[in-house]
């Protein structure tokens, strides 16, 4: 089976919630319950929660990661932060491209695409999302809008750089909604992306890369989902600021 040729990665988004000291205590709850996760185990946090957060995660199987980055190096962007900035500080995984960020500032195809040169320069990790409006799947057009999303994403990314990519397929009218693609649908669309990247990189390279599915997956759906043979993990949002739950989808990954 293809599946057991990828690691799967459980990945938390914590979106704007939490400040340092509840992120020190939220990962000091998840450590012992994760500890013996047979996937890779990330938290995306935000910004000003990154010290804390990675002082908490320090010699545990937790890695932390970020939400989003700039394309530039440094420069006249207020407000943002660059991949350099992330890499100096140690910062092993980033998000980008999540449909919150497409929707509430105006992030498009094209800077997805920015950011994740930027990302990949500096070394980091990326969990590129992508995923359709509820009337883009209501109109047939699912696979034709992610396919879009993940070429224009992967526009100059070699093959050996596709090694530093996740995709997470998140359909936007599951993400926070409590409403959960089916696991065939998460495994049809998770399918059809991973045939893209074929296209695009060959069989082999897409055989190995990891394609999550996110969009209100929980400790009840976990194990359906992650079944499927093309979802290699999750990208969680409300459920990874519940240590309970979270590992609970840990542990469903690890199977
Ligand atoms: C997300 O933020 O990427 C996400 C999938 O959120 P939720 O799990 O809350 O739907």
């Amino acid at each position: 089976m293809n599946k057991a040729l990828r690691k799967a990665v459980i990945a938390g988004n914590w979106k704007m919630n939490m400040t340092p000291s509840q992120a020190k205590a939220l990962i000091e709850e998840m450590k012992p319950l994760v500890k013996d996760a047979d996937c890779d185990v990330v938290l995306c946090v935000p910004y000003v929660d990154v010290f804390a957060a990675m002082e908490a995660a320090e010699g545990s199987n937790i890695k932390i990661g970020v939400e989003n980055c700039h394309w530039a190096e440094s420069g006249a962007f207020t407000g943002e932060i660059s991949s350099v900035m992330l890499k100096e500080i140690g910062v092993p995984y980033v998000i980008i491209g999540h449909s919150e960020r497409r929707q509430y500032f105006g992030e498009t195809d094209v800077t997805v695409q920015k950011r994740v040169r930027a990302a990949l320069d500096n070394g980091l990790k990326v969990i590129l999302c992508v995923g359709e409006y509820l009337e883009q799947r209501e109109q047939g057009i699912t696979s034709e809008v992610v396919r879009m999303q993940t070429k224009i994403a992967l526009g100059g990314v070699s093959e050996a750089e596709l090694e530093n990519i996740i995709i997470a397929y998140e359909p936007v009218w599951a993400i926070g909604t409590g409403k959960t693609a089916t696991a065939e649908q998460a495994n049809e669309v998770n399918a059809e992306i991973r045939k893209c990247v074929g296209e695009l990189y060959g069989k082999t390279a897409a055989d190995k890369l990891t394609v999550q599915y996110g969009g209100s997956m929980n400790a009840k759906n976990a194990d359906e989902l992650l079944a499927q043979e093309d979802v290699d993990g999750g990208l969680i949002g409300g459920a990874s600021l519940k240590a309970a739950d979270f590992s609970v989808i840990v542990k469903a990954a690890s199977k």
